[in-house]
């Protein structure tokens, strides 16, 4: 199983894995060209990945070996480059990549602890803003018009991430742009966003058992038809003032006796909880075909007084068994907001930051190339032992990729797995360090190898002496390691 895991999720398959998947962008340039599409894409991926803060930082990488080692580029493309080779792209031409990750994770038997009931698995979706701008905007944007005649303009996305009550960490699927359409002049809607990625995911992974969970806006009746049509399960966000005539059923169901309330005590938070749940309801008048099931729970303190209520309607079977992991079911919703979107937005990633706008596709291009980017890290903090070990060394996500960076900036590495051995095994880059900083470096005594069982190709990629030697400067910026292992200072 371990085998398997550092075969399919450690970070070097995972990166081999995307930039095959790159490889078969179709390429829409004509004549010869500098720079490859694959390049180009793999370099959006390494700028999110290292959590460079903008295209232009990202520009200082473009003779670093380690992009060639660790991220397969085989050339770095100028930023100008790389914004015109991305810009004219269809988006859609980067799912396949996400799903090639995707295949990873089954393959290395990582996604049942994902499954959250009857073999199926919880996926998230809501809507995110991204880029906004009173100035530079492209022909998809979206716009607000502001009283004063101003106008704003931006870019939404609808995520899509497999979540679970007990796992930290979700799995993204490709996310889907909420842009204007060919031929429409008002504002798309994250409603026809959802509708959209809904069936691409159905078209991606059609046999995937999937429940869907969404907030309130989705409980409506044209939405749970498209869920029934797409195989998919779903417990939806209900709010009690947009469902009047479902909370009338429910307040019948009760003297029918109908209604099942269950209480307990929570004695670690002292608090009452009560679920409550009734089958067999109609949604609404207009569609008195659309049946679903009602679950409500609600939380109490010692006063009695209610400081916690949700509800929501689902197609699943609830029972006196299943009822609290349902709640969780619908819970976890949340996890698309907390810990998707606000991860990307202020754990260094600067999702609301603008990377490049340009003319056509760019900005949605940098959007998911990022979310591409959370995909292989949220395998890793997952699925790859070497990496949690770096990630438990660090109180935060963003602590890890400054140590990463920093060892990226000093040392050539044959891999990821050689730079997070390194990371994880700090006594060998001390050894390293303790070099005098005036004494020109001595390969055959580094301490900084390629970790045993590197791939043969890795190897090959790195000529000896860049295994070994710290770069000029390393005794400057002693921040990343001990200042009293090197000596020279
Ligand atoms: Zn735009």
């Amino acid at each position: 199983m371990l085998v398997q895991a550092r075969k399919y999720v450690s970070f070097d398959p995972l990166i081999q894995t995307v930039r095959h998947a790159a490889n078969q962008i179709s390429d829409h340039r004509k004549g010869p060209t500098n720079y490859s599409i694959t390049d180009a894409v793999m370099s959006g991926i390494a700028m999110f990945s290292l959590k460079d803060p903008s295209l232009l930082a990202f520009q200082e990488r473009r003779n670093d070996q380690n992009m060639k080692n660790i991220y397969r580029i085989e050339n770095v493309p100028s930023d100008t480059q790389m914004r015109e080779i991305l810009d004219p792209l269809d988006p859609d031409q980067l799912r396949p990549l996400f799903q090639a990750a995707f295949r990873n994770v089954q393959r290395a038997g990582a996604l049942p602890s994902y499954t959250f009931h009857q073999g199926a698995y919880l996926l998230s979706l809501d809507g995110t803003e991204y880029d906004s701008s009173k100035k530079v905007h492209c022909p998809s944007c979206l716009q607000r018009r502001h009283a004063n005649g101003q106008i704003t303009y931006y870019h939404q996305m609808v995520g899509a991430v497999l979540v679970h009550p007990d796992q930290r960490q979700v799995i993204p699927l490709a996310p889907e742009p909420i842009i204007k359409q060919d031929g429409q002049t008002k504002n798309d809607c994250e409603r026809n966003a959802s509708k959209r990625l809904l069936e691409k995911i159905r078209e991606e992974h059609p046999h995937l058992k999937l429940i869907v969970v969404e907030d309130g806006l989705a409980s409506n009746a044209p939405h749970i038809r498209l869920l029934r049509k797409l195989r998919m399960n779903f417990i939806l966000g209900c709010k009690p003032d947009d469902h009047q005539h479902l909370m009338e059923q429910v307040v019948q169901a009760s003297p029918e006796d109908r209604l099942t309330t269950l209480h307990w005590h929570d004695s670690q938070r002292d608090v009452w909880c009560e679920i409550q749940y009734v089958h067999h309801l109609v949604l609404n008048q207009s569609n008195p075909d659309v049946l679903v099931n009602f679950l409500r729970y609600r939380e109490s303190n010692a006063a009695g007084d209610c400081v916690a209520r949700f509800s929501w309607v689902t197609d699943l079977t609830i029972t006196e068994e299943n009822a609290l992991h349902l709640v969780r079911g619908g819970r976890a919703r949340w996890k698309v907001e907390n810990e998707t979107f606000n991860t990307l937005k202020n754990q260094g990633y600067q999702f609301e930051h603008n990377f490049g706008h340009g003319d056509e596709n760019l900005s949605v291009m940098f959007a998911m190339l990022m979310m591409l980017a959370f995909l292989v890290d949220q395998i890793q903090e997952h699925c790859c032992g070497q990496f949690q070990a770096v990630r438990g060394k660090f109180t935060s996500r963003r602590a890890v990729w400054d140590h990463i960076r920093s060892h990226f900036r000093h040392f050539v590495f044959a891999s990821m797995e050689h730079l997070l051995c390194v990371c994880v095994d700090g006594a060998s880059l001390r050894r390293a360090a303790t070099r005098p900083c005036d004494q020109p470096p001595r390969a055959q005594h580094s301490s900084i190898r390629p970790p045993p069982n590197a791939a043969k190709s890795d190897r090959e990629l790195l000529p000896r002496q860049q295994i070994s030697r710290p770069r000029s400067g390393l005794h400057r910026s002693c921040g990343s390691m001990p200042h009293s292992a090197c000596h020279g200072c």
